[in-house]
């Protein structure tokens, strides 16, 4: 069956008997738990869209030439890198937190044009293998995760050189059938709710760890997998049933540590198996998708704003200058964050696949900015709510009978606001900047699709700086002018700058 609408997707999960821990605590079944629950319903939101906004949300399928999710879709212009983007800001705006699929979409993209530049240089047969599975994704309209970052143990040390050889998945076991895998992935956005999962290795392989070099695609309940749920903060506010207090009932992240157990996965679902030579080229495509897709995280800052500004409105101060001039402040931090995530997929290139690859460089640009400003936005929205955000009696106590009462009273701010609407705004902005939301906003803006510095390592090789030195050494009278058309030639940089957007 294709799934076509939230409601269809929520029912594809049941019943899949997942190996699924909660505190301590096997969860029977995810949908249903109420800490889970908004994550899937963020999920299933990606569905309604498609239902409400095809153009924006969907694309008809050049495999099955039906409709299915634009997170399936594999871009072949930069208008397709332009419409992942808008598609993320909305979804961020209509969820306010992390809606889960983007990994899946970017690692599809970045193995269909490894895999086939690898079959060119190896003589192998992936690309065609990953469009078969491709094709069986279209026909469902699944979702797929991307499974990319391992637990890692000793930072200094690589794959093979760890004490624990687990550290980074790995074959364990072959047969004629297939491999079989074994190691964790940490932090795995959405993998719960996910149908399929992309394991992929995460870092620059070398011959030593050729073992390390595998990329397969598992089904999410396949035998031997075991999820632990990542806990949030303030998780425990979606057990009480009230909708005050969780901030934002309706929506949520994700996040889990996946261990295989010698998890198989047959020949015919093998992407990468040894070619170790080509993890550094999937790694830096997938992150070139991936850095410019923290776009969305422009989406959650236009809910943000939309409540500072509520709050002073509600406190009775949106007039005052300094609280405009912040609503102008966050925007333009916010904007900032849009503009260098669409730029880099309007400067996107055909790849020799056909697949179109976002521009690296603004993609590393605009994930640097997520790092930073997301803080900054955070910050400017709890100076405008004031103190009450975090001091806040509970829904509970609202709704006691004595209590509740000197509640209305004392919270109390503009005469036309509804004390419950006052604290509803307060428990979000809470929600999104110190709350399980903030697990989307902030700290997945600073770590997801990389830390800081692996951005900074990548501007710093990009930067082409002796160009620079030179451009600045004509105009200053050192070197002759004609040598300027000689440097443009030998640098990349031409057309990588100047490469001119398709109509
Ligand atoms: C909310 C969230 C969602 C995520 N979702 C996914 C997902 O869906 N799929 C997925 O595959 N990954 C996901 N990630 C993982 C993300 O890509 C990693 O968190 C990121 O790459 C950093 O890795 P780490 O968390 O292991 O931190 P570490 O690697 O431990 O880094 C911690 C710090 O140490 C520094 N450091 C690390 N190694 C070195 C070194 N050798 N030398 C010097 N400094 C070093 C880093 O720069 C950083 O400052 C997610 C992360 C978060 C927080």
């Amino acid at each position: 069956m294709k799934i076509e609408t939230g409601d269809q997707y929520i029912d594809s999960l049941r019943g899949r008997n997942l190996k699924v821990y909660l505190f301590g605590e096997r969860v029977e079944e995810p949908v249903d738990h109420p800490i889970m629950r908004p994550s899937i319903n963020a999920v299933a939101e990606t569905y309604d869209l498609g239902v409400r906004a095809p153009e924006l949300a969907t694309v008809i399928s050049p495999f099955t030439g039906e409709r299915v999710s634009r997170f399936l879709n594999i871009c072949t212009s930069t208008r397709d890198l332009v419409l992942q983007n808008k598609m993320q800001r909305k979804l961020g705006q209509n969820t306010g937190t992390c809606f889960q699929r983007c990994v899946g979409m970017d690692a599809s993209n970045a193995l269909y044009s490894t895999t086939y530049e690898m079959d060119e240089a190896h003589g192998t047969a992936y690309h065609d293998r990953f469009k078969t599975f491709l094709t069986d994704m279209h026909r469902h309209n699944y979702v797929v995760g991307g499974a990319m970052t391992d637990v890692k143990g000793d930072r200094s040390l690589a794959p093979h050189q760890q004490a624990d050889p687990d550290m980074f998945v790995r074959v364990v076991r072959r047969d004629d059938q297939g491999v079989y895998i074994s190691g964790a992935k940490a932090h795995q956005t959405g993998c719960v709710n996910s149908h399929w999962m992309l394991v992929m290795p995460t870092m620059r392989l070398s011959e030593a760890d050729r073992d390390y070099a595998i990329i397969g695609a598992v089904p999410v309940d396949a035998e031997g997998i075991t999820y632990i749920y990542g806990r949030q903060s303030c998780d425990m506010r979606a057990m009480e049933g009230g909708s005050i207090d969780t901030g934002n009932n309706l929506y949520g992240g994700q996040e889990a540590m996946v261990i295989f157990d010698e998890v198989f996965i047959p020949h015919e679902r093998i992407f990468m198996d040894g070619e170790y030579d080509y993890a550094a080229l999937l790694v830096e495509r997938f992150t070139a998708y991936h850095r410019r897709s923290y776009v969305c995280k422009s989406g959650v800052g236009d809910v943000l704003i939309g409540a500072a500004a509520n709050i002073a409105e509600m406190n009775g101060v949106p007039k005052a200058s300094h609280i405009k001039d912040k609503l102008v402040e966050m925007t333009h931090l916010n904007e900032t964050i849009y503009a260098t995530g669409i730029a880099a997929s309007y400067q996107g290139y055909a790849t020799k696949s056909g697949c179109y690859l976002c521009d690296d460089m603004i993609a590393n640009v605009c994930k640097h900015h997520v790092t930073k400003l997301p803080y900054e936005i955070a910050r400017l929205a709890q100076d405008l709510a004031g103190g009450m955000m975090v001091t806040m009696p509970s829904e509970a106590d609202l709704n006691h009978p004595e209590i509740g009462a000197l509640i209305k009273k004392y919270l109390k701010a503009k005469e036309s606001v509804p004390v419950e609407d006052r604290m509803r705004m307060l428990r979000l902005i809470e929600n999104m900047t110190l709350g399980r939301n903030a697990v989307g906003y902030l700290t997945e803006s600073m770590h997801g699709a990389g830390s800081p510095q692996a951005q900074r390592i990548q501007i710093g090789r990009a930067m082409q700086l002796e160009y620079k030195k030179r451009l600045s050494r004509v105009l200053a009278g050192i070197d002759s002018i004609d040598e300027r058309e000689t440097i443009d030639e030998l640098t990349g940089y031409f057309e990588r700058v100047f490469r001119v957007p398709e109509a």
